[in-house]
């Protein structure tokens, strides 16, 4: 296994404190996080010596969430909200609603989202929340009454210049506008800018919800540019069709890329011809799954990693590329719309095996850039047109791709390495400057 060159002159390394609240055998998600940092730590030079600050978060909120169920019963669900770092601006970050959501899972998302505001210069710090639930088994009446209470339970630490929460997995702009008239009904007036993705009659920005997939395909199409690789008929493999994989593919799609494979929860679709994702998402409302799309041919889940394309997007879940399936890949150029989807092992085998990866960082940074911007339409309470605010993405992409592409050429490593070298870079220096309290 190669790993990548070490500056000259690289600062030690220290050893990072195990978190008494992790079980230290199986570190999980943050793990991966951990290992991420330490890469980097050597290119950081002197700023290396605030480096510890990275690998802890500031604040770990964990609260019981007891709801009445419509069967008359009390359930009680495990909700976080985790700010990893504020040096640069207040923690945002989405709120997730997954079975599998684990304290090592939000601490790691929240880092993930510290380094990205700081890789695309939001001026944000990171968080992230949860609430460990499978929504899919429970009503609207049910999911609002455990929205509204979560919000409540971490209301202490939320507010439009403290942390702003996002939708992520399974939450969408309903959830957040029950999250906006809780913490309303709370703090006693109508404060907009406390979540973003918001439904756009409620203060949301035009633009938002497919601001994920847009950064998505403008960072992908900035890769396929930069290796010489034409767009049209382009082959393109999805992993998610949610939020993110669905508009990614619609706009590869619109752009004259060829859809070739669609896994979702519910199965995969494969078709050499091409998918058209606006069909396939229709099939998807009516029938509830993704397979038996007509012209399509149906894959197991592990058959999806062997099918050829140009680029692939895993936009799911974290620990998707990993050392037992990162030899398999076909693709020229990963784009990871999902966060944390490869693991460190895998990352070092497809970049031995030429795979350029667009890291998530940079890759899925078109949500939280046009959740910024809904940030800032609602402190001033003027909105911009859906042109403008896509017109602004796309120049932002472009020029975060232009800089990490510059970084990683001149440091010969990975687009991953350039981004946390630039994000880590901008944390720690904030950090300095700011200086301990007290
Ligand atoms: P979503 O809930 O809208 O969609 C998730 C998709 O993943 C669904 O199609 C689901 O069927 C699929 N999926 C779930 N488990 C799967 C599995 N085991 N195998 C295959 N497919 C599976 O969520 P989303 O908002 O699209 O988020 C997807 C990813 O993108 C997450 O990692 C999230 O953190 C990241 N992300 C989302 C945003 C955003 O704006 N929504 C922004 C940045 C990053």
């Amino acid at each position: 296994m190669t790993t990548e060159p070490l500056p000259q002159n690289a600062a030690p390394t220290r050893p990072h404190a195990i978190p008494s609240y992790l079980d230290s055998t199986h570190l999980g998600p943050w793990a991966i996080y951990l290992e991420q940092v330490e890469r980097v730590t050597p290119y950081l030079g002197k700023l290396s010596y605030w480096v510890e600050t990275l690998k802890r978060p500031k604040r770990i909120l964990i609260v019981d969430v007891p709801i009445h169920l419509d069967n008359g019963t009390v359930a009680h669900f495990e909700g976080y909200r985790v700010q990893h770092n504020t040096s640069r601006g207040p923690a945002k970050g989405g709120v997730r609603y997954h079975q599998d959501v684990t304290l090592s899972e939000v601490m790691a998302l929240s880092a993930w989202m510290t380094v990205k505001n700081a890789a695309v210069n939001l001026p944000y710090g990171g968080g992230k929340g949860g609430i460990r639930i499978d929504p899919r088994g429970y009503s609207q009446g049910e999911l609002e009454r455990l929205t509204r209470r979560y919000t409540t339970e971490i209301g202490l630490v939320i507010g439009p210049e403290k942390d702003i929460p996002a939708p992520d997995v399974n939450t969408n702009p309903q959830v957040m506008a029950w999250m906006m008239d809780t913490y309303s009904m709370n703090t006693g007036k109508t404060s907009t800018g406390v979540v973003t993705g918001k439904p756009v009659s409620l203060g949301g920005s035009l633009g938002r919800s497919d601001a994920t997939g847009r950064g998505v395909f403008v960072t992908g199409a900035e890769a396929m540019k930069k290796l010489g690789m034409p767009l049209e008929g382009a082959r393109v493999a999805v992993q998610g069709f949610g939020n993110v994989g669905n508009a990614a593919a619609r706009i590869f799609h619109d752009a004259g890329a060829r859809i070739v494979a669609i896994q979702d929860v519910t199965g995969t679709i494969a078709s050499e011809a091409g998918i058209d994702p606006y069909t396939a998402l229709e099939h998807l409302k009516t029938t509830g799954r993704i397979v038996d799309l007509p012209g399509s041919e149906t894959l197991t889940q592990d058959e999806f990693w062997d099918v050829t394309s140009e680029v692939l997007i895993p936009a799911a879940l974290e620990n998707q590329l990993t050392a037992d399936n990162a030899g398999r890949i076909r693709a020229r150029v990963v784009v990871e719309g999902a966060n944390g989807p490869t693991t460190p092992a895998a990352d070092d085998i497809l970049r031995e095996r030429g795979v350029t990866v667009v890291p998530d960082v940079l890759a899925n940074a078109g949500g939280v850039t046009v959740s910024y911007f809904e940030w800032v339409q609602d402190f001033s309470s003027f909105f911009w047109t859906e042109a403008e605010i896509n017109a602004r993405l796309e120049r932002l992409m472009r020029e975060a791709f232009a800089s990490l592409w510059e970084v990683s050429q001149r440091h010969g490593v990975t687009l991953r390495t350039a981004a946390f070298i630039v994000a880590c870079t901008r944390v720690l220096e904030a950090r300095q400057l700011r200086g301990l309290y007290p």
